[in-house]
């Protein structure tokens, strides 16, 4: 750290979002400081798939993964739907490619390349105050602070910057992931992320490089962490491919897997002109659809190119809206074993086989290429439409018709919930997080599946285990 302890920029977190924040200041000519609490190795079960957008994004700051030592290359999603019928491949839109890597080596290496920027000081100590223009923080037992014109909160879920905004960082829980390594064993289609459902919830598994891959496994919260060895062993292990299974079975039952909560705070505020919020502090979404990284990264270019706080809001918030819809609608649709849920996601499969052009569209939703809200709008009302249609019996025995009627009605009740859930979170915006309770409620009612309360207890049941 410079004698002079005043910087242009001041970046709270030296996660992905918050490196990448530091490299995009410092490459346009600003003094920044970089903060971290845990500057050892950032071990714990966090994101790894990066989609093609966030690829772009990090190239652009000049950063690179070495494939296949470090990293693996991914061409999209292979869908396995839990009636055993034939996997669906679904590959990025015009053959674009992503990365999958393990946590800590993504950090690790952003983090390097924010290092090595000359007008970048890292500084290894946690931030405990923020005030307008200062940070505080212990450095050798004593206390210090440095100023900075800017300072940008890119340290989690659990920010301070956050709070130092009045802010809440108390998160709804929506269910927990289990994060298993399994070494020298070939995927279902070498290049793509399975996607299995099925289960409880469903299971994702990728390549992390040569050697390795990852099994990600969703626990809705209505499992409690005690049954979890017998869960998995009885409810998901049939659900892998046979080669994984004795490797699968021994980390159970040795427990060498990571646990974590999935939660989700939709982005209500981007803080201040002074004190601006991005990646996970800002906001955080069920990992399902992996757009964190996309997110946080867009969020740091952002704030980094734009005019002025009031240009970038308006820019992320319109970048955001479609993402974030899609994030806390994906996971549901995909885990929810109630009839209209069911319904919605055999419809899903079918647009998915039926139309090549909605499945690269849906791709394009999904890995954030596309980011209109039309867009995401015109395929959500299509498969809608598709599941009533489906629902409605070909006989005109009055049992079936009342059926087909309450599933309808469940549909259209949920739908009613979720577009309530969307105007409270457009209102909320402007109005700040008195409002976003509210918009939290309505969701809540529209997603029961793992969303039913904000209870001490399902906070409990999702609690990190690791
Ligand atoms: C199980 C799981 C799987 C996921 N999978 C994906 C995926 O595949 N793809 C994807 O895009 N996203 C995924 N996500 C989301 C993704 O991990 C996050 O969006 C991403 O890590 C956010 O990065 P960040 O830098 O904003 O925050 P973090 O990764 O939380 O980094 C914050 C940094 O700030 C530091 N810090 C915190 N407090 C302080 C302080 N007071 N002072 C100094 N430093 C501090 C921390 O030590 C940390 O290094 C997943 C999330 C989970 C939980």
């Amino acid at each position: 750290m410079r004698d002079r302890q005043h910087y242009d920029v001041a970046v709270v977190g030296a996660g992905a979002v918050g490196s990448v924040c530091a490299l995009a200041h410092a490459q346009q000519g600003a003094r920044v400081a970089l903060f971290e609490a845990t500057p050892e190795r950032p071990s714990r079960l966090a994101g790894e798939w990066l989609h093609p957008p966030s690829l772009r994004m990090l190239r652009q700051v000049g950063v690179g993964f070495d494939v296949p030592a470090q990293a693996a290359m991914t061409h999209g999603f292979m869908v396995f739907p839990e009636d055993g019928s034939e996997p669906i491949t679904l590959p990025y839109p015009d053959g674009t490619s992503g990365i999958a890597c393990e946590h800590e080596s993504l950090v690790l290496r952003v983090r390097e390349a924010a290092l090595d920027e000359p007008n970048i000081d890292f500084v290894p100590a946690r931030v405990h105050e923020v005030h307008d223009g200062r940070v505080t923080f212990a450095r050798n037992g004593a206390e210090a602070s440095a100023t900075a014109d800017r300072i940008v909160g890119a340290d989690g879920r659990r920010s301070v910057v956050r709070r130092s905004l009045g802010l809440t960082t108390k998160p709804l829980a929506c269910s927990r992931m289990l994060g298993f390594v399994l070494e020298g064993v070939p995927l279902p289609l070498e290049g793509y992320g399975s996607i299995t459902c099925g289960g409880p919830g469903p299971v994702f598994i990728y390549r992390l490089n040569k050697d390795s891959i990852r099994i990600n496994v969703d626990i809705p919260l209505r499992f409690p962490p005690r049954n979890t060895a017998d869960l998995l062993l009885s409810a998901y292990a049939p659900l892998l491919p046979e080669a994984f299974r004795p490797q699968f079975r021994e980390l159970v039952q040795e427990r060498r897997f990571h646990s974590t909560a999935n939660t989700l705070s939709p982005r209500i505020s981007y803080g201040t002109p002074g004190r601006v919020l991005i990646g996970d502090a800002a906001g955080h979404y069920h990992p399902m659809t992996a757009a964190g990284f996309t997110l946080g990264f867009g969020d740091a270019l952002a704030v980094a190119g734009s005019r002025n706080f009031r240009d970038f809001t308006r820019r992320r918030f319109k970048e955001i809206r479609a993402p974030e819809m899609l994030a806390l609608a994906f996971y549901e649709v995909m885990v929810d074993q109630r009839a209209e849920a069911a319904r919605l996601r055999h419809s899903v499969y079918r647009m998915w086989r039926r139309n090549g052009g909605k499945a690269a569209q849906s791709m394009r939703l999904l890995s954030l290429e596309d980011t209109s809200e039309f867009s995401l709008g015109f395929v959500g009302a299509t498969t809608v439409a598709q599941a009533v249609a489906a629902t409605i019996p070909r006989s005109l025995r009055p049992a079936e018709w009342a059926r087909a009627g309450r599933i309808v009605a469940s549909l259209a009740a949920r739908i009613g919930w979720f577009v309530l859930g969307v105007w409270q979170l457009r209102r909320a915006r402007p109005h700040g997080e008195a409002k976003k309770k509210r918009f939290l409620d309505f969701v809540a009612r529209a997603l029961p599946a793992s969303m039913r309360s904000n209870s001490a207890a399902e906070g409990r049941a999702a609690g990190n285990t690791s």
